[in-house]
């Protein structure tokens, strides 16, 4: 096992990290930028070595500072998070260079399936549904003639996208040239890559992904699945694990095609498959989330598996001690994002300082957040404070205790989305679990 891990990342998710370690006698090395010296993961970790000025590309993004922090340190290991150098196949194949373990899967899976084209024509091959699309479209010609092939409506997506960005609806071909060209550039300036595919926009349906972890004695767990269809800017603002919409013998299904995409490219760490599905029941493959996902502790708490754990032992060698017959899903757990924005002026990213903070207790109530009273949250970064998580029994009384842990936080100072998730637990259509990815734009607000 490792004696020492750096945690190449801030947030909540370095203080979530630490806490693992911390359990697991790990010591910890916190990266920080200049932004952040008074970040809660730099005062947790038994270490801290600052990487550059606050902008992400001369700090988080830093490979070199960070590589250099960790040998100079003494770290036999780095934890990438999610976001940032996660899915950096790149960083991955540095960390072995320098003989430090990567926390995630290798180099070559996170190359292969972080080019959604190239990940795309993989999964057809091992036999997992895909949604109806095409390979990369080099020119606009090319479009045209895939865009009438595939049929309107559809999406342009970028093949290195993520966090939704680089996505666009295109509901007719009059509409093709400016949403390639936005999308391309779009892409070209968020992941330095500018290539795009299109696929069927597909309505009425529900994102349902597959968590599953595999070591690195071929064995492969899912551990679930959890739904996140209410989306705003196709990026996920609740989640929940189990699916009201997935029956035994479709969970079965979907854990069959997670295991062959895992299996098709020697998946180690813990990964995600995410699909869509339709109310036929079909589902098709998105695509592989090859890190920690945001939404992980929803199935940590019906799974009762703590997955950063997991990873680390795994990471280190380790053969996972539990098999797909030992796994249960128990009763129904719930994730609202708590973001600095403003959901009633299009989702506007808000920063200040919190003056006044309260966080929500109670048994099986969980805040995963970086927070502290009169922190000032600085404006380079990810806007999500926080993530509120319940669990209990049923669904009904999850979405009873995620009112009651809603209505005890208190965040002042900043605007955030806490009247949102609220009215969400009440719509009528997630209560009774019908809703799908269109969840937000049918309630009239930006997704
Ligand atoms: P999840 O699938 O875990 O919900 P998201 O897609 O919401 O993940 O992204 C997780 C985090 O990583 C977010 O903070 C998002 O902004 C960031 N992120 C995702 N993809 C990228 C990327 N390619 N480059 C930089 N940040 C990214
Ligand atoms: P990212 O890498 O940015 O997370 P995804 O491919 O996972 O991109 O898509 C993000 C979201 O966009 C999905 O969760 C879903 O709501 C929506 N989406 C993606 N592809 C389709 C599609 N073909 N039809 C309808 N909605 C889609
Ligand atoms: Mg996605």
């Amino acid at each position: 096992m490792f004696s020492k891990i750096l945690i190449a990342n801030r947030g909540e998710i370095a203080v979530r990290i630490i806490r693992a370690c911390k359990e697991m006698g790990i010591a910890t090395v916190a990266v920080f930028s200049q932004a952040d010296r008074d970040a809660l993961h730099v005062s947790l970790a038994d270490q801290a070595v600052c990487i550059g000025p606050a902008p992400v590309g001369e700090s988080y993004l830093n490979m070199t500072a960070i590589l250099t922090a960790a040998i100079e340190t003494g770290a036999q290991a780095i934890h990438p998070g999610y976001g940032l150098l996660s899915e950096n196949p790149r960083f991955a194949q540095l960390c072995a260079q320098c003989g430090l373990g990567f926390i995630g899967p290798s180099a070559q899976v996170i190359a292969r399936m972080g080019d959604k084209d190239e990940a795309r024509r993989a999964m057809i091959q091992a036999g997992v549904p895909v949604v109806p699309g095409c390979d990369l479209v080099p020119d606009l010609k090319t479009a045209r003639v895939q865009g009438e092939a595939i049929g309107y409506p559809l999406l342009i997506k970028a093949r290195a996208g993520g966090g939704g960005r680089g996505i666009r609806l295109v509901e007719s071909p009059d509409q093709l040239e400016g949403a390639y060209r936005a999308a391309s550039a779009e892409a070209q300036s968020a992941f330095g890559d500018g290539g795009v595919y299109l696929e069927k926009y597909l309505t009425s349906v529900k994102h349902i992904e597959v968590q599953m972890i595999g070591d690195r004695q071929g064995n492969i767990v899912c551990l679930g699945e959890r739904e996140c269809s209410v989306q705003r800017k196709n990026q996920k603002l609740v989640e929940e694990s189990p699916s009201p919409a997935v029956s035994p013998q479709l969970r079965a299904k979907l854990f069959e095609s997670t295991r062959r995409a895992a299996l098709a490219v020697g998946y180690e760490n813990a990964g995600t498959v995410e699909y869509l599905l339709d109310r036929q029941g079909n589902y098709y493959f998105m695509e592989m989330n090859t890190r920690l996902q945001v939404e992980h502790p929803v199935t940590e708490m019906v799974t009762g598996i703590d997955l950063v754990k997991w990873q680390i032992r795994v990471a280190a060698g380790q053969p996972l001690s539990f098999t797909q017959e030992d796994v249960r899903v128990e009763g129904s757990a719930i994730e609202c994002r708590i973001n600095a924005e403003d959901p009633k002026n299009q989702f506007r990213p808000s920063c200040g300082t919190v003056s006044l903070l309260h966080q929500p207790g109670g048994p099986w109530v969980r805040f995963d957040t970086a927070l502290y009273q009169d922190y000032r949250i600085p404006p380079f970064y990810d806007s999500m404070m926080g993530k509120l998580i319940v669990h209990a029994k049923t669904r009904e009384e999850a979405i009873r205790k995620m009112k009651a842990a809603l209505s005890e936080l208190v965040i002042e100072g900043v605007s955030w989305n806490g009247e949102l998730a609220m009215e969400i637990m009440d719509d009528p259509a997630f209560r009774d679990g019908s809703y799908g990815t269109d969840f937000m734009a049918k309630r009239g607000m930006v997704c």
